[in-house]
């Protein structure tokens, strides 16, 4: 028994340092892949429930690395955040997304600001003081109106301060930026502070639409969370959404707003120029 214990802690920790050999190796690769240039935004498209009409962009990470592949943004973010790096990766996103949703406005895609970019921030960047700043900067740079952009935040920001959240949401909120709570239903501090917290939009995680058509816990709670967007006055956006089915349910719920598989998957900014044209044709 002593013995398997043994081996068991070996192995255990074997593998904790092929991961922390993987952590340093991605880390190096991410700070070369910026300076080089290597990292690219795909686009998913938000679909308006009751037009039909993609009035939404989600900005996603990708990373194609020579030697690894392709590497997940759920993989490279977590190491971009502890490594410090996902500030100037975070200002590249918002940076490049702006701008390409100005050249799609340019463009006449989706006519002139009816199409939002949504980008994900880290609580890294969130708990950045210079962030709101930072945002008005980037909105300036790229002549883009500051409603165009929807800051994706997931409940995890608001956790450790509260308060601190709160002031930068103002902030933000004051010069006109919108911001969603991502993975919503997720985290635990929603409800008591969705009253206090300036948000926009709640985006229903993808683990309650994932099994809608046959999971009735699923279906109350999706139904739950819309019903008390609507009365909170907030808009709601359902994410994963792969099926029929599943649209059929979140649109006899009223959720406004879906993003999935079942329109389209995240793709390069040509890609989702081609799908809004080739979906606003009558
Ligand atoms: P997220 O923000 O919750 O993004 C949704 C994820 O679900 C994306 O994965 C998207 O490709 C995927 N997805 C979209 N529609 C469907 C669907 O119908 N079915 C299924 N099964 N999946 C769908 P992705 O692109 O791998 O990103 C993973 C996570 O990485 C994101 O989750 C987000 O938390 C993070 N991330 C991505 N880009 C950025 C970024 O620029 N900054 C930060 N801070 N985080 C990012
Ligand atoms: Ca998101
Ligand atoms: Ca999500
Ligand atoms: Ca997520």
């Amino acid at each position: 028994a002593k013995q398997d214990g043994r081996n068991t802690y070996r192995f255990f920790t074997a593998e904790m340092q092929a991961e922390s050999d993987r952590t340093l190796l991605l880390e190096n690769a991410l700070r070369r892949a910026l300076e080089r240039d290597q990292l690219t935004l795909h686009y998913q498209p938000q679909i308006c429930m009751s037009s039909g009409r993609v009035i939404g962009a989600e900005a996603l990470l990708r990373w194609w690395h020579p030697d690894l592949g392709c590497v997940s943004p759920a993989e490279f973010i977590p190491v971009a955040e502890a490594s410090g790096l996902i500030l100037q990766i975070g200002e590249w996103v918002m940076r490049t997304a702006c701008r390409q949703l100005k050249a799609w406005m340019l463009d006449g895609i989706g006519g002139m600001g009816e199409i939002t970019m949504a980008v994900n921030l880290s609580s890294v960047q969130f708990r950045h003081a210079d962030l709101p700043a930072l945002v008005s900067r980037i909105l300036e740079e790229s002549q883009l109106a500051p409603a165009l952009l929807e800051l994706e935040l997931t409940e995890g920001v608001a956790m450790n301060d509260p308060h601190g959240a709160i002031a930068v949401m103002n902030d933000l909120h004051d010069r006109g930026i919108r911001m969603s709570i991502d993975d919503f239903g997720t985290g635990y501090s929603s409800l008591s502070y969705l009253k206090k917290f300036r948000v926009y939009k709640l985006k229903i995680d993808q683990q309650f639409v994932r099994d809608l058509s046959d999971d009735p816990e699923d279906r109350a709670i999706v139904s739950a969370i819309i019903s008390m967007a609507k009365s909170l006055g907030l808009q709601t956006i359902a994410e994963g959404v792969e099926s029929q089915g599943q649209l059929d349910f979140l649109r006899e719920q009223g959720c406004n707003e879906v993003q999935g598989y079942f329109f389209a998957k995240p793709m390069p900014a040509e890609g989702f120029s081609r799908f809004v044209l080739e979906r606003d044709e009558p």
